[in-house]
């Protein structure tokens, strides 16, 4: 059995080798955390945990595809054996696959594919990681969402994504914020807080270089939830470090 309390905490960031996952990656680790990026092509997440080496940061790698279980069911063993702990999740790989396309247009196979990494991925990697963090002294799991998976935004006719058309990503965050709520139920009264983040509109691949914020302010919300002392709070939806509706 892993003594849980030497050592330095240990992060999981999946989708971690470019984006806000990197840039989570590289605050968490800023902050004195030994960061594994999760990453689908192995040489990616070599590289990306590398540069982060480069910067004198405690920084792996570890191949994950969030939709292999091939690749998720050696986690576990992959943490306990390398690292004998592991204190915080961030689920942050996901796909933005129906821009323009709404309900009445969309192959249902499209749903398939954006729920099986947005969703499905979320609840297998945590689920097999959960016994190694319900391990920790300070678990912590956070669920990179977005405001377009909030319904309360969704039906606001003035809500600033008004003119953003797609079904399958908006209804996946839905989810996701489902999954975050009734986790954190599950887990009340133990070390584990579960919370969903909105990381804003970023400047990545996805969020384009049309959008506001960089990838350092992205990244900021998501480190603060993965990050929170004892008092923090569990089971909520935060955007700019602030509650927002679901
Ligand atoms: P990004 O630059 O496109 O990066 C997405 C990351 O997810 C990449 O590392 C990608 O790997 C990885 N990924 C995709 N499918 C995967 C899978 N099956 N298994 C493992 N990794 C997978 O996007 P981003 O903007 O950084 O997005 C990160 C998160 O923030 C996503 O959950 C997204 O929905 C959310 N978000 C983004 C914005 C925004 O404005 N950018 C706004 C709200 C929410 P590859 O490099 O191999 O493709």
């Amino acid at each position: 059995m892993t003594n849980r309390s030497s050592g330095s905490s240990v992060a999981l960031i999946t989708g971690a080798n470019k984006g806000i996952g990197f840039e989570i990656s590289r605050q968490l680790a800023k902050r004195g955390i030994t960061v594994v990026i999760g990453a689908r092509d192995e040489t990616r997440g070599a590289e990306a945990a590398a540069r982060l080496r480069d910067e004198g940061l405690d920084a792996h790698h570890v191949r994950l595809d969030v939709t292999d279980a091939s690749t998720i069911e050696p986690l576990p063993r992959f943490f306990e054996e390398r690292f004998g702990r592991l204190d915080i999740l961030v689920n942050n790989a996901g796909v933005l696959l129906d821009e323009g396309t709404p309900l009445s247009d969309l192959d249902i196979e499209v749903l398939r594919q954006t729920f099986a990494t947005n969703f499905f991925g979320v609840f297998a990697v945590s689920k097999a990681l959960l016994p190694l963090i319900r391990r920790s002294e300070a678990g912590r799991i956070v669920n990179v969402s977005s405001q377009l998976g909030s319904l309360a935004d969704i039906v606001n006719p003035d809500s600033d994504y008004v003119g953003f058309v797609s079904f399958a990503y908006p209804s996946s965050k839905v989810a996701v914020n489902a999954l975050t709520a009734l986790l954190a139920k599950e887990l009340r009264g133990s070390n584990v807080k579960v919370n969903s983040a909105d990381p804003g509109w970023v400047q990545t691949d996805m969020g384009t270089a049309a959008a506001p914020l960089t990838p350092e302010e992205g990244a900021d919300t998501p480190v603060w939830l993965a990050t929170l002392p004892a008092d923090g709070p569990s089971g909520g939806f935060f955007s700019s470090r602030k509650p927002m509706s679901w």
